[in-house]
């Protein structure tokens, strides 16, 4: 079945500009699933329009945090009631296995109803330690219209990162999905609208990066740009933000580094060097692509990881069975079968596993590839360096403490490092010494709705969850209330 959408402005379904669609076809099976309208500057003005107005003039600002949080908590309940439908959409859309799909759409009500939690929770200060006839206030206020703008890897879980955080504040949204995978996000506006959310506050524009995306950055009614995606982007919305100087936060690539010292649990690392590394293609912000290996246990370790690799079953996204289901698109395949062809050819890299495309199934297209293992990767080398965004793992090998630390802090990116080891030191040391936002230490890719998550260097800043990524959404106003009489500075002749 083919789902067609328009764009969601003012809780109805509106074209403003061109009549044209995007036509999004199953990456795993080649059938059409969606079209979605591609959106111009015209549609993204008239969502702006209606989310400043919302904002400026509607209710939602103007509610009690408790009333938006009743909203927000039928949203979750909205979300977790439709799972099979959105589950069904992303499955179509994005190619992820079905059961990672359900934990994503499980996580995502989980992330609403947290932020439903914090409405009423996040408030100002005041402070009474001046001098006696002066009391101070620091309001704690919503920045206004938020413009979002999210990828395609984890389409609504990304989209609940954000949006009901800015929310609860009590901010309104114009959101951006991909352009590959706008489906889940569209039926999140209209369960939001469904749960009671007045009209105006969540917009959805679907389209292009470069017609919406750009037309959003450049906007002068957009407070806020809360981004995620590549690196290059990222650049590029600073840039336009700079025009009229937006507050951004942006969430990135990354090059994570999963650590194995040799007194680790073995076993427990294999597992967390699986998921971390093919979980969803490796089409993960935090994926641990670079597998750094203690040498007196790499050999035997590899051994393993191989054993455990073969097992994964390639195929059908939609069964719940499969552990690998396909690349997001085409080009997105070609890019990474180029760092697979580039490095099978370099001498700084020796493959030992996978590096071929497939056709897992008559049925299913041939936009797979084998989980891919290079091992003796060469430290600076493009495998080692360069986000690949696809299940392609480079393996290094280390001698000490301090030599693993060093290597996985040698990248532009600081988004999330893994050290598996149990002992005390090596933990606390890989804690405080790996720059990242985000550290694990015998678990990987984990996290929770309470827990910031973001990182630094060219992963990005600003934070995601917990109570930094929901202050990210607010601004802060310092007022100073004097009962008593001014102190002139000029006292004047007399
Ligand atoms: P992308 O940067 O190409 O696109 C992300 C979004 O930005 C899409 O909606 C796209 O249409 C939009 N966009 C593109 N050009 C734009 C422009 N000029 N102005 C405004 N918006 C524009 O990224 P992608 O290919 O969709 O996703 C993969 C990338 O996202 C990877 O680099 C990955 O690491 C990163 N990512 C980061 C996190 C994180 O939390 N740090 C999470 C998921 C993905």
């Amino acid at each position: 079945m083919t789902r067609q959408y328009r764009h969601f402005i003012d809780n109805d379904w509106q074209i403003h500009g061109s009549a044209d669609v995007i036509e999004r076809h199953s990456p795993a099976t080649g059938e059409l699933t969606a079209k979605f309208a591609l959106g111009d500057a015209t549609d993204l003005n008239a969502a702006v329009a209606a989310a400043r107005a919302a904002f400026d003039h509607g209710p939602w600002p103007r509610m009690t945090a408790q009333e938006r949080a009743a909203v927000l908590f039928r949203l979750a309940d909205l979300i977790e009631a439709n799972l099979e439908l959105l589950a069904s959409i992303e499955i179509a859309e994005v190619g992820k296995p079905r059961r990672f799909v359900e934990a994503d759409v499980r996580t995502a009500a989980a992330f609403t109803r947290h932020a439903a939690s914090m409405a009423a929770q996040v408030h100002g200060e005041a402070y009474n330690n001046l001098v006696p006839q002066k009391t101070a206030m620091v309001l704690r206020q919503p920045v206004g219209v938020a413009g979002i703008i999210v990828p395609w890897n984890f389409p609504i879980e990304i989209l609940a990162k954000k949006v009901p955080f800015a929310l609860a504040s009590g901010c309104t949204a114009v959101v951006k999905p991909s352009e590959l995978t706008s489906g889940s996000a569209l039926e999140f506006a209209r369960l939001a609208a469904e749960a009671g959310l007045p009209k105006g506050v969540l917009n959805i524009v679907t389209g292009t990066g470069s017609a919406v995306g750009e037309a959003m950055t450049l906007h002068p009614d957009v407070n806020m740009i809360s981004f995620t995606g590549s690196s290059a982007v990222g650049q590029r919305i600073i840039r336009n933000s700079a025009e009229t100087i937006k507050r951004v936060t942006l969430e990135l690539g990354g090059k994570s580094a999963n650590i194995v010292f040799g007194d680790a649990n073995l076993e427990d690392a294999v597992e967390g060097t699986l998921k971390a590394i093919f979980a969803f293609q490796g089409q993960c912000c935090v994926a641990g692509s670079r597998l750094l290996l203690q040498h007196d246990i790499a050999d035997a370790f590899l051994a393993r990881l191989l054993e455990r690799t073969a097992e994964l079953r390639i195929g059908d996204p939609d069964d719940a069975r499969t552990d690998i289901g396909s690349m997001i698109s085409v080009p997105h395949l070609q890019k990474v079968m180029g760092y697979v062809g580039r490095a099978r050819t370099s001498n700084s890299a020796r493959l030992i596993v996978g590096g071929d495309q497939l056709r897992p199934a008559e049925n299913l297209t041939d936009n797979f590839i084998l989980p891919t293992i290079f091992d003796d990767v060469t430290p600076g080398s493009e495998l080692f360096a360069e986000e690949v965004f696809g299940p392609v793992l480079a393996v290094s090998r280390f001698e000490t403490v301090d030599e693993a630390i060093n290597l996985a802090n040698s990248t532009t990116y600081g988004l999330a490092n893994t050290a598996w080891t149990s002992d005390l030191h090596t933990a606390m040391a890989a804690s405080h010494r790996l720059n990242s936002g985000l550290v694990w230490v015998n678990t990987t890719l984990d996290g929770a709705p309470q827990l910031p998550f973001g990182g630094i260097k060219a992963s990005g800043f600003g934070r995601e969850l917990g109570n930094a990524g929901f202050e990210d959404f607010t601004e802060l106003k310092t007022v100073i209330l004097n009962a008593g009489r001014f102190d002139s500075v000029f006292p004047g002749a007399a």
